[in-house]
């Protein structure tokens, strides 16, 4: 399908090198069970694995050796251009095809509006499933049968995963329903028990490392380790992200920065690129005063330390907390230039004397 390094179109899949022993395993199935659940660690590349067994399946003359879909038959493009007739993407993950757009070299680029989609997106209505509903009602168009992909499947609230639920108990004839999520835990246990699970691995550093360079993505070493050495989050990250990066730790960094000065810093930043940040700095503070491990900002050791010494370890691991569950809420954030002030002000608050 691609070479390595190489720019996967949006919207199709890839088999990335750390999913190749599980892809071997699955291509070999002569047929898929009715239901599937892909999971493993976040920014790992899963709805890209989805998307590629999906039309692997469909395309009318995938590669023998490997099982990957030629990328040049008319399904094969149907399905590039994401309107294949018995392929429904349901959730923001696969149908913007996100995960797998690494272009860090365009200004405004669709990777930074990805990033922010991305989170927008996380959830899918109940109307998402209702229009899944309807797509099961047309018969398959060809002889493979259908495909409804739901990327990020976590993202289904209470209505919506009940609806689903109710396609799981009755499950239609030729259908295979894929869902994607790296929260596994946050899916109904009655809709988990009827998928076939798919875990997928996590890739090591060396591996994900030669994957970024190989992409062309500047500071990968830096970049993975900001991620949470999820190689597929830190392909996202263009020139935007990393000057919105640098703005920041620097005022977090600095000996005097008062309340009003990270105010400023932070003014513009959009909730799901600042929250990352401040996140992973704390947590790097936390682990200079307890481990001295530094896991994210690892270009910034001294500052980290010099920040860790200023604040009150307590009250810094309360706001730990409190940034975890700002980063659950992400997705409908009330007012998220507001909740960026409070959580900056709320920074200021945990140095000593303040
Ligand atoms: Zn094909």
């Amino acid at each position: 399908m691609k070479e390595a390094g190489s720019e996967p179109a949006a919207g199709q899949g890839e088999v990335l090198p750390w999913h190749g022993p599980m892809w071997d395993v699955v291509r070999t199935w002569p047929t898929l069970p009715q239901a599937l659940l892909i999971t493993g660690p976040d920014g790992s590349g899963l709805p890209l694995f989805a998307l590629a067994l999906v039309q692997a399946r469909l395309c009318g003359s995938h590669d023998p050796a490997n099982g990957l879909p030629c990328g040049r038959c008319r399904s094969c493009e149907w399905f590039a251009a994401g309107h294949h007739p018995d392929v429904l993407r349901v959730g923001g993950d696969v149908a913007m095809g996100t995960e797998s757009d690494g272009d860090a070299g365009e200004g405004r680029s669709k990777a930074a509006e990805a990033r922010e989609d991305a989170t927008k997106s996380r959830s899918i209505p109940v109307g998402e499933v209702r229009r899944l509903t309807s797509f099961l009602q047309v018969p398959s168009h060809g002889e493979v049968g259908r495909f409804v992909i739901l990327s990020p499947a976590d993202g289904m609230n209470t209505a919506a995963a009940n609806a689903l639920l109710k396609i799981l108990e009755e499950p239609p004839p030729r259908t295979t329903l894929v869902l994607v999520s790296s929260r596994e835990s946050r899916l109904l246990p009655t809709v988990r028990s009827r998928c076939q699970l798919i875990r997928l691995a996590r890739p090591g550093r060396d591996e994900a490392l030669r994957w970024l360079t190989a992409r062309g993505i500047p500071k990968a070493a830096l970049a993975l380790d900001l991620a949470g050495q999820a190689p597929i989050s830190a392909a996202l990250f263009d020139a935007e992200f990393w000057s919105s990066r640098e703005r920041l730790v620097n005022a977090l960094g600095r000996k005097d920065s008062s309340g009003a000065a990270l105010m400023i810093a932070g003014e513009g930043l959009p909730l799901p690129v600042l929250l990352p940040i401040l996140h992973s700095w704390v947590v790097d503070c936390l682990g200079v005063a307890t481990t001295g491990r530094i896991r994210y900002h690892t270009d910034q050791v001294g500052s980290v330390a010099g920040a860790a010494k200023r604040m009150d370890p307590d009250a810094l691991m309360i706001f730990e907390q409190r940034l975890r569950a700002a980063r659950r809420l992400v997705d409908h954030p009330l007012n998220p230039k507001l909740v960026v002030g409070e959580l900056l002000l709320a920074y200021a608050a945990c140095e000593y004397g303040s």
